[in-house]
């Protein structure tokens, strides 16, 4: 077996037992991305002036020697941080983000070159990157999903142990699901953001990307708790996840809304989820039918709230502080030109969209609306948690799609979130773990959602329902 295909917690008992050593791990993921990406383009700036990956000194710790790949959203000291976007071309951090920084403490080798994405997490497939798209291992036709892409792809070809990316609307679970790997949003406030290149401040969480559970359980444990430069971040303990993984599920209670299975979703997706279902019943755990009655309002609430956030949040951008500026005689037309000339089609639309959801005479009607209907949403789930330990649905509606497909119909592209949106609304954690395949062998996800900072029953449910299923053993044909 080669070391790149292993797990995290597989590497880390091998280095602990020194049957292996850092430099045979790091030449093993090291060789695997010079083979591999070239067709699955889940890396991105690999071959500028440091043609190869590079890996740091290390501490002891948790993660000693262990590869983690960062999505390029999220800053990392003295090395390109740019979400794939012209505008912020050559923006080298002054600083680490914090989950940085608690990764380089806990002994993790981050990898400088960072993952492809949509530019600023705008997106569902990674097409949206200034760097062209990434291609899904398992199809290299297909889309890996988005707006993690790179980061799903690249744990899904093995060219990375572990990965963290962002998700806004559904930016890691989707990507998941399309590469048959395992991603976690966190609880909005469990993981710090701070360093985290803002998209939709309200729900933007970092979150993680592994091969298994316990690998997943492993990097949360890191990567968790109070940060005092980030003001939404929570202060209540952190478990050790990993506690909760080994778990069984006996009397579990799950609640599958009726508003998840409507029509225009794939049957053959539709099929696979009831079976995982039915497994999960095998195992012990109480299933019964709920509804979250505003489920249809959450993709017009989350493109009314991220685009306004967006719009705010990407006024930074001028030309001025980072990245790209282009030349011009006068600073407002510098200002007109960077923009112009910097963003990309998909970070121009959500301006447009924002600003005119924000703009005066329309606030009412279109942001504070919004507003409402986002906490309707969220009661919807706090009166089904009142008896039902977690959710269960499908992450996506279909399996991955071609690339260019959905590329010219943003609002069919849109959709493609509907599972994922209401987690981020509500600010609830939430896991993708692979669950079947399709006949032409695309993976599908099994979204698990649970209370606030209870990622711990996900952790449960989702490793009972792995060991007892064979699903994360299958890999790609690369
Ligand atoms: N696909 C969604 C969007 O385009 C979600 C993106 C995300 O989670 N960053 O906004």
């Amino acid at each position: 077996m080669e070391l790149y295909s292993l797990t995290a917690h597989e590497l880390i008992k091998k280095l602990g037992e020194k049957e292996i050593s850092v430099e045979d791990l790091n030449s093993s993921v090291r060789k695997r991305i010079q083979d591999k990406d070239p067709q699955v383009k889940a890396y991105v700036r690999l071959s500028g002036s440091k043609a190869a990956v590079d890996f740091k000194t290390l501490n002891n710790g948790p993660l000693a020697g262990i590869p983690v790949s960062i999505k390029d959203n999220i800053c990392t000291q003295g090395y390109n941080t740019e979400c794939c976007s012209k505008i912020l071309s050559g923006f080298k951090p002054p600083y680490d983000a914090t989950v940085i920084q608690k990764l380089k403490n806990a002994g993790a080798n981050i990898l400088d070159t960072k993952t492809n994405m949509d530019e600023f997490a705008f997106g569902s497939s990674t097409e949206n990157s200034c760097f062209g798209p990434t291609h899904n291992p398992w199809d290299l036709d297909r889309v890996p999903g988005g707006s993690s892409g790179g980061s799903a792809a690249a744990v899904a070809g093995d060219e990375a142990i572990l990965a963290i990316g962002s998700d806004t609307g559904g930016s890691i679970r989707q990507p998941a699901a399309f590469c048959g790997v395992v991603g976690l949003k966190p609880t909005y406030g469990r993981v710090s953001r701070y360093g985290l290149i803002a998209f939709a401040s309200s729900l933007d969480q970092i979150g993680t990307f592994t091969k298994d559970i316990e690998d997943a359980c492993i990097l949360m444990n890191v990567i968790s708790g109070h940060d005092p430069m980030d003001a939404t971040s929570v202060d209540i303990p952190v478990p050790d996840y990993l506690g909760s993984a080994g778990k069984d599920i006996k009397g579990l209670k799950i609640g599958i809304p009726k508003e998840y299975f409507v029509e225009g979703m794939d049957p053959e997706v539709k099929k696979i989820i009831f079976e995982a279902v039915a497994k999960l019943k095998d195992l012990g755990a109480i299933v019964k039918d709920i509804s979250l009655p505003h489920t249809e309002y959450a993709v017009p609430v989350y493109y009314i709230l991220g685009t306004a956030e967006a719009s705010s949040n990407l006024a930074r951008f001028d030309g001025v502080q980072y990245g790209y500026r282009a030349k011009s005689t006068n600073l407002i037309a510098m200002y007109k030109k960077t923009r112009g000339e910097g963003f990309g089609q998909e970070a121009k639309r959500r301006i447009l969209l924002g600003t005119f959801a924000l703009s005066h005479g329309y606030y009412d009607a279109y942001y504070l609306k919004a507003l409402k209907v986002r906490t309707l949403i969220k009661n919807d789930f706090d009166s089904v948690f009142k008896d039902c330990d977690c959710i269960v649905t499908p992450t996506a509606p279909t399996t991955a799609f071609k690339i260019g497909e959905k590329a010219e119909n943003p609002l069919q592209m849109y959709l493609s979130d509907i599972y994922t949106i209401s987690a981020n609304l509500s600010g609830l954690p939430a896991i993708s773990v692979p669950c079947g395949f399709s006949k032409n062998r695309l993976p599908v996800g099994l979204q698990i959602l649970a209370k606030a900072f209870d990622e711990e029953t996900l952790f449960r449910a989702g490793s009972a329902y792995e060991r007892a299923t064979q699903w994360r053993k299958e890999k790609p044909k690369l």
